[in-house]
């Protein structure tokens, strides 16, 4: 092609991207430093949710630049059926050697979805290679989300996602959401409500029989679709009791609340047990790459090695090198620069800036969440908790009142049944200090009443 041939800059208003959500006035983001993003016009946002919990290192980073480019001088793709690579080998082990238990095993992916479809097959696998054919049986919770690939939307429990797809989709059995701010009976004692929604799982397994039930897959603190809710004290404790009388395999979901977000690199660090397999994205690349990946245990990996001798599944992105490097440099970076403790110290600033700015706000119910993954929920009256109506459009409102602001948050729609309103995640980066931490709720509080104001009209 000559250079002639060669597009000039898009008109203005043209764009030929499939937008998921189509909108006239969408920015182009043109770059970005530290927790900012500018647009091309030059305006500045603050991340306050690094995208939707993916950018934990900001954005611009000299270091994961500087490893980009050294990965690009020595290999860029090697496709796996030949090779291994340096990156894909140093980065499983930094991951093996952090996490919790006999984790032993890495299977690397392009992103969240994949890491699920890759945790779901693995369970399958695992069964088919013992014998125990008849386990297929997938429990996950209601309004939980695990992806948007036909398996992983199937595993989850998001109705408004699947409903167009439900003749599509596995069946598949969920069990209650832990929600204490509306599911919690005043009566109840925070254990009390974590030991009932978890033994829910083992209703559900007596009901399909135990011999047909594969896996339960869960977000150890849930972050999709309802907004940053962690566990209630005991929660995993029961859950994985359960698992184990029923020879269950527990896949914890850590594609948004794993990689430091919630102050420890594995969010279930905090819940003292072990998982079968663990599946991460988001920040494993930081937003740098395009990463996922499936952890799985020894047991897991050598069944499926000695019984049919490999894994029935395959990515030709598996692995990519560049794709390792910079997780690799970015999980560095985080263990070096000891970032996990200021996402302890600002989320300690976090929750008490919202808890100040909006603890008595009479349009939020609730402020909730671990680490630097706090959200708010809105309500219409907080006495009885209504949430907002539906058709006000508020999350969209809010998600647009702060663009105008300058700030990223990442408003979702109260979708389901009524029973759970719009919410708001702040996921900030892991590099924020005290001033962006007051710059984020500022800017928030000024897009809430922007939004409520807009909602009214
Ligand atoms: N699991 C969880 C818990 C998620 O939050 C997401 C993405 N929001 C996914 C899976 C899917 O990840 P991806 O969008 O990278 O496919």
């Amino acid at each position: 092609m000559s250079a002639g041939s060669v597009k000039n800059a898009r008109p203005a208003g043209r764009s030929d991207v499939f937008h998921r959500f189509p909108r006239n006035d969408m920015a182009t983001a043109a770059g970005g430093e530290g927790p900012y993003i500018f647009d091309t016009s030059g305006k500045r946002y603050i991340d306050g949710s690094s995208g939707a919990a993916v950018s934990s290192l900001g954005h611009g980073h000299p270091r994961i630049a500087e490893a980009m480019k050294r990965q690009i001088d020595h290999i860029t793709f090697a496709h796996t059926s030949f090779f291994t690579s340096e990156p894909a080998e140093e980065l499983a082990s930094l991951l093996t050697d952090l996490a919790p238990g006999d984790l032993s095993k890495v299977y690397f992916t392009s992103g969240g979805s994949e890491s699920v479809e890759a945790a779901l097959k693995l369970a399958r696998q695992y069964y088919v290679e013992k014998g125990e054919t008849s386990r297929h049986r997938i429990i996950s919770r209601a309004q939980s989300y695990h992806g948007n690939t036909l398996g992983a939307l199937a595993a989850g429990g998001n109705l408004w996602r699947r409903e167009a797809y439900t003749p599509l989709l596995l069946e598949t059995i969920q069990t209650p959401a832990v929600y204490p701010y509306r599911e919690k009976q005043d009566s109840e004692t925070d254990e009390a409500y974590g030991r009932r929604v978890a033994d829910e799982l083992e209703a559900a397994i007596l009901r399909e029989g135990p011999e047909n039930v594969m896996c339960f897959i869960v977000e150890t603190v849930a972050g999709a679709t309802i907004g940053t809710v962690p566990p209630p004290p005991g929660y995993f404790a029961r859950i994985r009791e359960i698992c184990d009388k029923y020879g269950v395999l527990l896949i914890l979901d850590e594609v948004m609340c794993g990689m430091g977000r919630t102050g420890t690199l594995f969010a279930f660090e905090q819940e003292n047990i072990a998982a079968d397999i663990v599946t991460l994205a988001k920040g494993l690349g930081a937003g740098y790459a395009s990463i996922g990946a499936t952890i799985t245990t020894t047991k897991i990996y050598d069944t499926i090695v000695s019984g049919s001798g490999f894994f029935q599944h395959g990515h030709t992105y598996t692995g990519h090198p560049l794709a390792c490097a910079t997780a690799l440099e970015a999980q560095k970076l985080i263990a070096e620069e000891d970032l996990l403790s200021n996402v302890r110290k600002q989320a300690a600033n976090l929750e008490a800036a919202l808890q100040s700015r909006f603890g008595q706000h009479p349009n939020v119910g609730d402020i909730r969440g671990r680490g630097l993954f706090q959200s708010l929920e809105f309500v219409s009256d907080r006495e009885s908790k209504a949430p907002l109506d539906p058709s006000l459009k508020f999350a969209s409102k809010l998600k647009a009142a702060g663009l105008a602001e300058g700030l990223l948050c990442y408003p979702m729609g109260g979708v389901i049944d009524g029973r759970s309103g719009d919410h708001a995640m702040l996921a900030p980066p892991f590099i924020v200090n005290e001033s962006h931490i007051e710059e984020i709720v500022d800017k928030l509080d000024r897009a809430i009443d922007a939004a409520l104001g807009a909602a009214r009209q």
